[in-house]
């Protein structure tokens, strides 16, 4: 309850969001009035699936358009869902 879907959309030109959307609805990249297509599903994640504290030396940019800082020892962004790349060292 109160978390609603959320999903992955992306234009044609490859710009990707994430958000929540509405049966029969069109969404449009409001930049480029691309249409998007949806790609994927997110799906919910456990509210701390990280063991780490959410301290600035535990924390990276998981790399996707929405920059969010994740936990390092987090195999997916729980923003976007996205694998994230294996640390380096
Ligand atoms: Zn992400």
């Amino acid at each position: 309850m109160g978390s609603r879907q959320r999903y992955r959309l992306r234009t044609a030109g490859g710009r990707e969001v994430i958000r929540e959307i509405e049966p029969g609805r069109s969404y449009v990249d409001e930049e480029t009035g691309e249409p998007f297509e949806v790609v994927g599903k997110i799906v919910p994640l456990e509210p701390s699936p990280s063991d780490l504290p959410y301290a600035v030396e535990h924390l990276r940019l998981c790399g996707c358009s929405l920059e969010q800082l994740v936990q390092k020892d987090l195999n997916d962004c729980p923003h976007c869902g996205r694998r994230l790349p294996a640390l380096e060292g």
